[in-house]
Order: C-alpha cells, then sequence, then structure tokens
C-alpha cells in the first residue's frame, strides 16, 4: 500500500497533490505540486533528496553515500561491540 505524497500551498494552505517528477539523480528527484484549491491554483516545482540512512540497504549501491541517522550508527555500534564481545568470548 502506498500513500500519495502531498504538500501544503504555501499561499492558501489547501492540499497540493504531485503532478509529475523527475529523477535527477539516485537520490535527487524534482517533484511538480499543484494545489487542489481551485480558487488559488498555485503550481510549483520542489526538491525531494535523499538525507539519511535509517536503516542500511541489504543490496547498497556503491554511488549512492547518504550519511546514517543517528538510531542506525548507535545500533551499528552496539552490534559491532557484539560481535567483538563474541569473537574475544570464542578465542
Ligand atoms: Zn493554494
Amino acid at each position: 500500500m502506498s500513500r500519495q505524497l502531498t504538500m501544503q500551498c504555501g499561499h492558501c494552505r489547501h492540499v497540493a497533490n504531485v503532478r509529475s517528477s523527475r529523477e535527477m539523480t539516485a537520490t535527487y528527484r524534482e517533484v511538480t505540486f499543484r494545489c487542489t484549491n481551485d480558487m488559488c491554483g498555485h503550481s510549483w516545482v520542489a526538491d525531494l533528496i535523499a538525507v539519511r540512512t535509517t536503516s542500511p540497504s541489504a543490496c547498497p549501491n556503491p554511488d549512492v553515500q547518504l550519511p546514517f541517522a543517528r538510531n542506525v550508527l548507535i545500533r551499528t555500534i552496539v552490534h559491532q561491540m557484539e560481535l567483538a564481545l563474541m569473537d574475544a568470548a570464542n578465542d
């Protein structure tokens, strides 16, 4: 199930829907919105940019270099410490 991306119109504050989008890079997309208020009619382009990883990919693309979210860093450090402790216990 997917939900459609929406944004509030900056002028009249009604919901705006995506009219079209265009992939610029693997982590950057231009999105064109249109206000649903017929009395307003505002249309604009917004940037959709991936900014950080919240869960690492199981099939990572080496061209995609995103910083990890803080919770991912903590989870990764804890996991690495657990692995190091297991290795030390097996020695
Ligand atoms: Zn509007």
